[in-house]
Parts: C-alpha cells; sequence; structure tokens
C-alpha cells in the first residue's frame, strides 16, 4: 500500500498543478493515518497474544537497520518498526510485560531445528527450507522463532556453569543439549 502510495505521488508531483499538490496533502493524511492505526492494531495484537500465552517477555531484533530493501522503502520501514517497537514498548508496560532486543544477525537465514544458517535457507521471500535437515515454514514465522530463542539462549549462556544446566519456561525448559522440551 506504500508503494503505491507513493508512486501515485510521484506522478502527481511532477504534473506539478496546484490541484495535484492539493491531492498528495489530502493523500498524504490518509496514509498516515491508515499506517498509524495499522501499527496500533499490530502493537495490540502482539500485547494480546502475549498475555494469552502467559509470556513475560516480548523480543524484538534491535534493527538498526532492515536488511534486503530498496533505500526509499528501506527508510519508511525502518519509520514503521520504530513506531511499531515504540507503541508495544509503552502498551508492554502498562500490562507489566517487559521488551527485550537481540541482535538481528541471520535470523532470517538461521534453522531453528538444526543450526544450518546459509542463504539457500530462504528459498523465497515467504518460504524457509532449511538446505540441512529439510525443515520448512513460513519464513517471517521462522524469522520470530529465531529471535525469540536468541533471547532464551543469552540466558542459557549466562547461568551455562554445568553440562546440564537449564533454563526454566512455563511452557517446558530448554537446555543447551536437548533444545525445548514442553512440560508435559
Ligand atoms: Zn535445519
Amino acid at each position: 500500500r506504500h508503494r503505491g502510495f507513493e508512486r501515485i505521488r510521484g506522478r502527481l508531483q511532477r504534473t506539478g498543478t496546484q490541484s495535484a499538490h492539493r491531492t498528495i496533502q489530502q493523500m498524504s493524511g490518509r496514509e498516515s493515518r491508515h499506517v498509524r492505526n495499522t501499527l496500533h492494531e499490530v502493537a495490540n495484537d502482539i500485547i494480546d497474544e502475549a498475555l494469552e500465552c502467559d509470556c513475560e517477555y516480548i523480543a524484538f531484533e534491535n534493527l538498526r537497520h532492515i536488511r534486503d530493501r530498496a533505500p526509499r522503502v528501506k527508510e519508511f520501514h525502518q519509520w514503521a518498526h520504530r513506531q511499531l517497537v515504540d507503541m508495544v514498548e509503552s502498551k508492554a508496560d502498562a500490562e507489566g510485560l517487559r521488551v527485550v532486543y537481540v541482535s538481528p544477525e541471520n535470523t532470517s537465514r538461521r534453522c531453528p531445528e538444526c543450526g544450518h544458517t546459509s542463504e539457500g535457507n530462504r528459498i523465497a521471500r515467504s518460504e524457509f527450507e532449511c538446505q540441512s535437515c529439510g525443515e520448512t515454514g513460513n519464513a517471517d514465522y521462522v524469522g520470530a522463532k529465531n529471535v525469540g530463542w536468541r533471547y532464551v539462549r543469552r540466558g542459557l549462556q549466562s547461568s551455562r556453569r554445568t553440562d546440564d544446566s537449564q533454563l526454566a519456561l512455563k511452557s517446558g525448559t530448554v537446555t543447551p543439549n536437548r533444545g525445548f522440551v514442553p512440560s508435559d
């Protein structure tokens, strides 16, 4: 939708008439209201899901830069991401949830099952297929899993004194060797 808006705005700008200018202003207002509403909806969905699943933490990639995007779109995505994170932070605060950040490195290329990391795992924009173990999934979901795992592993590393150290989650436990084991 944003790309469509930019295309039309570019065309109107080139005509350069006063009525084109007015149309651009009207469209910009509508566009920014749409974006704000959408981001609020997404932020509310994230908070609702966290509460439903009894989560204490919401993990985000620390995105100083979003990869694989054309420069102009990238700017918009960065801005939208920052807005979303700010909204989630303030809503989370009101609900007693904590927002944490992890490195975005390889979150879209790493297999959450076997750890194999390769550009080739991302077989299409929305599809993930591990070239080593064959695990498949929606690419965004796989990326989100990796973000969550990265935060969980950080907790493991700081408490890894013995081989059988484990991290207790409400839904189960995570150990360095066996990965996630659900509680029942
Ligand atoms: Zn794999």
